[in-house]
């Protein structure tokens, strides 16, 4: 998929929080690579490519960075963020996006 359907996923999944990430995949995107899925899971920006070959370990890499920087930023505003657990689903958010959430960072400690 290019640029453009990658945007429109990720603002319909998740909010124009995590389109800086998208944008700095795609502007580092090796020759020969295409990306086959981008999307949220447990709070994450997950992307998926192909062809899955050894040369692209470095791309892989540099996406799994991607994924733990889009857990320490809010998918709707790009702000700090926490993961919050909203109405049974996980979503990185902060604290004035989280909709009541529960904090899954910060859980009351059992004494
Ligand atoms: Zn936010």
């Amino acid at each position: 998929m290019n640029l453009e359907e990658a945007k429109v996923i990720i603002m319909n999944e998740c909010g124009e929080g995590w389109i800086g990430l998208v944008n700095q995949i795609y502007e580092r995107i090796p020759e020969g690579v295409v990306i086959t899925e981008i999307f949220q899971k447990y709070g994450k920006l997950v992307t998926r490519f192909e062809p899955d070959a050894k040369e692209y370990e470095p791309f892989q890499l540099f996406l799994n960075d991607i994924e733990f920087r889009s857990e320490t930023m809010c998918e709707k505003c790009g702000g700090d963020a926490s993961l919050y657990a909203i109405e049974g689903w996980t979503y990185t958010r902060c604290a004035l996006h989280s909709e009541d959430g529960i904090d899954l960072n910060n859980l009351p400690k059992d004494t």
